[in-house]
């Protein structure tokens, strides 16, 4: 008898089921809905793969990524499962072929783009074919306030509608409750059960520093931590894409860059080097890491503030999906908070949208400022319960705090008296009673507040308005660039109403290796 347990064995060669894999796996096969919510890493091919092959007909995946589609049918051939791909990487008589073969039961598994399942033509195949189940990957790309929005992934609701016999599987690393919310209503999986299992990544420890000269912090820190391991590094932009990953081959370390603008060879070149070979670096944008299965990544470092929690989560997931110790490590500074304010307020999008993903900065920014075990931050945020971790940089070196309160009503009343029009710079300029060409030119060094900041460095200034930012104390103004204003939360800081408690610059000192949990 052909049972779950030996198509793992004998299909896929693994001796044993994972954490819920095997109660996934009944259960679709028996024909029910699932939601399956499971870290990076954690196996969730598996669970659609195996009830495909157990149920007459052919699995249908759909998937997002036309790269991760190609890896991922030809693994499975190479183990004796029928399996295609339908995308616009193929040629149309290619596509026939495959359309022959699906409606002719020949396949056990079709992996399929989105915005191609949902047309008329594939449709009518289906309605054509016999098919095992439907598997929505990545379902967290019908979340309209999610980073990886697909607006393809909303007509998905049709499967259910057409098909309501065929189980569903909807997956994703990616759920916030509501997150959760939308996916299993706008997919309809009311009735789907769902299998939640721990987002906890005990082998990474992660790692917040603050940012003052971050390329020679990020080489450091792979020189220290990491020589010789492979890693991913993100960055923003394109340009520091590039000019990273060139500055770090000049220092020794291998690395290559990887983002949307390359040419297609190219970023597959990088991408099958990174795989194939030992020991390098990625230097990449979001654009590099969906569906990528590099088990030994060692490190993932972030160069730029991501944009939320959950992008963060997914983002530091891809290091250790082995198991063995890896480190997320991040930069953070004041330019990174004001750039991602601004990137959202001065962005195209719908009010209410702008609205979200503020609240979603704000969750991670808060983290980044928290004086509490990380991982217990990002398993409180994903619902879960959780103990200090020993292995983060806050539980190993927990940051001294401050009362900030008198420091940050001059940081405020210095952007309140300079009109709210001035970055960062210029104001740490009058708050430092500096008569530069501008204080000058705007007749600054007359304010009351000129010089008020003296006694307290620039760094601590740094931090202190970024820290105001963080908290919600002071915004940017889109329209005039970078300039820094008050919000209605800074009126009871002003008054002395609000206490603000900081975090010091001077305690996060490097978490070294060695100490390490797992
Ligand atoms: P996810 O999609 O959740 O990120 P994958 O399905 O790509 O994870 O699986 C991650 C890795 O774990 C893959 O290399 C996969 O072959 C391996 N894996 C999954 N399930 C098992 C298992 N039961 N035993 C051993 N290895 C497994
Ligand atoms: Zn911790």
């Amino acid at each position: 008898m052909t049972t779950a347990l030996s198509i793992l064995n004998r299909v896929f060669g693994y001796p044993a089921f994972r954490g819920r894999q095997a109660e996934i796996v009944a259960h679709v096969a028996g024909g029910g809905d699932a939601l399956v919510l499971m870290p990076t890493g954690g196996g969730k091919s598996l669970c659609y793969q195996i009830p495909a092959l157990l149920r007459v007909g052919t699995g249908v995946v759909v998937s997002p990524l036309i790269a991760l589609m190609h890896d991922q049918v030809m693994a499975l051939r190479e183990v004796g499962v029928r399996a295609a791909y339908l995308n616009s990487a193929l040629s149309a008589t290619e596509a026939n072929a495959v359309e022959r073969e699906f409606i002719q039961g020949q396949l056990d598994m079709l992996y399929v783009a989105p915005e191609r399942l949902v047309t008329a033509r594939f449709m009518a195949l289906l309605a054509r074919a016999q098919v095992a189940l439907f598997a929505i990957d990545e379902a967290h790309c019908v979340s309209q306030w999610g980073h990886d929005f697909r607006p393809e992934y909303i007509g998905l609701s049709v499967l259910h509608e057409q098909f309501p016999d065929v189980p569903r599987i909807a997956l994703t690393a990616t759920a916030d409750a509501a997150t959760r919310a939308e996916i299993i209503s706008r997919l309809q999986l009311e009735d789907a059960q769902q299998f939640v299992s721990s987002f906890d990544r005990p082998n990474i420890r992660y790692q917040i520093v603050e940012k003052n000269d971050p390329r020679k912090q990020l080489l450091a820190f792979i020189q220290d931590e990491h020589p010789r391991d492979a890693g991913i590094v993100y960055c923003l932009s394109r340009r520091k894409v590039e000019e990273t990953a060139e500055w770090l081959e000049k220092h020794g370390i291998r690395a290559l860059a990887y983002h949307a603008g390359m040419d297609v060879d190219t970023r597959r070149q990088h991408q099958d080097t990174f795989l194939r070979d030992e020991g390098v670096v990625m230097v990449a944008t979001i654009a590099f890491g969906m569906g990528i299965d590099k088990p030994d990544v060692r490190f993932v470092a972030h160069l730029d503030l991501p944009k939320s929690i959950e992008g963060y989560y997914q983002e530091t997931g891809r290091a250790g999906r082995d198991g063995a110790p890896a480190n997320a490590w991040m930069a953070y500074g004041l330019n990174d908070v004001v750039q991602q304010r601004r990137m959202i307020e001065s962005g195209e999008a719908h009010a209410e949208f702008k609205r979200v993903a503020q609240t979603k900065l704000d969750a991670l920014l808060t983290m980044c400022e928290a004086v509490r075990c990380r991982r217990v931050h990002l398993l409180t945020y994903f619902g879960e319960e959780a103990e200090p971790c020993g292995n983060c940089d806050v539980c190993l070196s927990p940051p001294a705090t401050w009362d900030g309160t008198v420091a940050a009503q001059k940081a405020l009343s210095t952007v309140y008296r300079t009109g709210g029009r001035f970055g960062s710079g210029h104001l740490i300029d009058v708050l430092l009673g500096r008569s530069t060409e501008k204080v000058q030119q705007w007749g600054h060094q007359s304010l009351s507040v000129f010089g008020v900041g003296q006694g307290v460095d620039e760094t601590t200034w740094k931090g202190v308005l970024r820290q105001l930012m963080a908290h919600g104390y002071l915004s940017v103004d889109h329209d005039a660039f970078g300039a820094l204003v008050l919000t209605e939360a800074s009126r009871s800081v002003l008054k002395g109403e609000t206490q603000v408690w900081m975090r010091k610059s001077s305690s996060i000192k490097p978490v070294k290796r060695g100490s390490s949990r797992p």
